[in-house]
C-alpha cells in the first residue's frame, strides 16, 4: 500500500546497505511513497527477506553488491535500470565502523577496509548512478555527525565520514548540470547492528547513552527519523538542494557534544 501522498511516485531507487537499519528503514518508506526499490547488500539471505516483506505491498527486489567493488555496484545500477528503465535515486548507505581503539592502536588494513566499504562504496555508487541518470536525479551518501566532528567513533571512520563530504560536495558541483543532486544525510548515533556490535550494548543501552549525549530531549532517534531526512532529499521537495550535508543530530554538534565523553561519565 503507498502512501496517501506518495512523493517517490514513479521514481526507481536504489539503496545500498538497504537489509538492515537506516537502509531497511529507507527501503520500507521510499517503496511506501511508491518507488520501486532495489536493496544492494551482501547479506543476502537478510535483504532477500526484507524485500520480500515489502514486495506484498510496494516494488523490492534485492541484488547481492559489495560496494567495495566497482563492478558490483555498476551491475546493482543495471539491473534496477534493466528491471525498471531508469534510476532516479541512489541512496549510498553501506556502512561499517570498525574496531573501536585508539589511533594509536590503529590497524591500517582496517583503515584500508573502512574507506573502501565508504569512500570507494560512495565514489563508485556516485559515478555509475550519476551515468545512468540522463533526466537528472537525486544521489544521497549516509554520512554521519563524525563527517564534522571527531569524538563519536573511531579515527578510520571519522576520516571516510569526512571524506564523503568531500566527495558529495564535488560530485555536486560536477553533476549538477546535468540535474543530478547529490547530498548527505548525517545522524547522530541510533540503535542500529552497526551501531549496537560497535559498542557491544543493546539497543535500549544504546538509546539510553545516546539520548544522555544528545541535546534534543523527549526524543530518541531512530531509523525512521533518518529514512524520512533521506526520503525529504531523495523527493523532489528538495529540487534545489544540491551539496548540502543534512545532520540528523538534534542539535548536538551544534554545541559540540561528544558520544565519548558520554561513555567515558558513565563508565565512572
Ligand atoms: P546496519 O549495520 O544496520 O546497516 C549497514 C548495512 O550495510 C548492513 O546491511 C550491511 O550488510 C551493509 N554493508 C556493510 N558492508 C557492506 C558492503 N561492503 N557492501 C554492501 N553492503 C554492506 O547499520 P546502520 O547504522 O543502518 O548503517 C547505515 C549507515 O549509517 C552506515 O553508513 C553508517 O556508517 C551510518 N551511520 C550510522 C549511525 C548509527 O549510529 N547507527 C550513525 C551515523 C551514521
Amino acid at each position: 500500500m503507498t502512501s496517501a501522498y506518495s512523493r517517490l511516485e514513479g521514481k526507481v531507487a536504489v539503496i545500498t546497505g538497504g537489509a538492515s537499519g537506516i537502509g531497511e528503514a529507507a527501503a520500507r518508506l521510499f517503496a511506501s511513497h511508491g518507488a520501486a526499490v532495489v536493496i544492494a547488500d551482501i547479506q543476502d539471505d537478510l535483504g532477500r527477506s526484507v524485500a520480500a516483506s515489502i514486495s506484498p505491498s510496494g516494488n523490492c527486489t534485492f541484488v547481492h553488491c559489495d560496494v567495495r567493488d566497482e563492478a558490483q555496484v555498476a551491475a546493482a545500477v543495471a539491473h534496477a535500470v534493466e528491471a525498471h528503465g531508469r534510476i532516479d535515486v541512489m541512496f549510498s548507505n553501506a556502512g561499517v565502523v570498525g574496531t573501536m581503539a585508539s589511533v594509536l592502536e590503529l590497524d591500517l588494513a582496517e583503515l584500508d577496509n573502512v574507506m573502501a566499504v565508504h569512500l570507494r562504496g560512495a565514489a563508485a555508487s556516485i559515478k555509475h548512478a550519476g551515468r545512468a541518470m540522463a533526466a537528472g536525479g537525486s544521489i544521497i551518501c549516509t554520512a554521519s555527525v563524525a563527517s564534522v566532528q571527531a569524538g563519536f567513533a573511531p579515527a578510520a571512520y571519522v576520516a571516510a565520514k569526512h571524506a564523503i563530504l568531500g566527495l558529495v560536495k564535488a560530485a555536486a558541483a560536477e553533476l549538477g548540470p546535468n540535474g543530478v543532486r547529490v547530498n548527505c544525510v548525517s545522524p547522530f548515533g541510533l540503535a542500529t547492528p552497526l551501531m549496537c556490535s560497535a559498542m557491544g550494548m543493546s539497543p535500549q543501552k544504546v538509546d539510553d547513552v545516546t539520548s544522555a549525549a544528545s541535546v534534543l530531549k523527549g526524543k530518541v532517534l531512530k531509523t525512521e527519523d533518518v529514512a524520512a531526512a533521506a526520503l525529504f532529499l531523495a523527493s523532489d521537495e528538495s529540487a534545489f538542494v544540491s551539496g548540502h550535508n543534512l545532520i540528523v543530530d538534534g542539535a548536538t554538534t551544534v554545541v559540540g557534544a561528544s558520544l565519548s565523553a558520554v561513555l567515558q561519565l558513565s563508565s565512572h
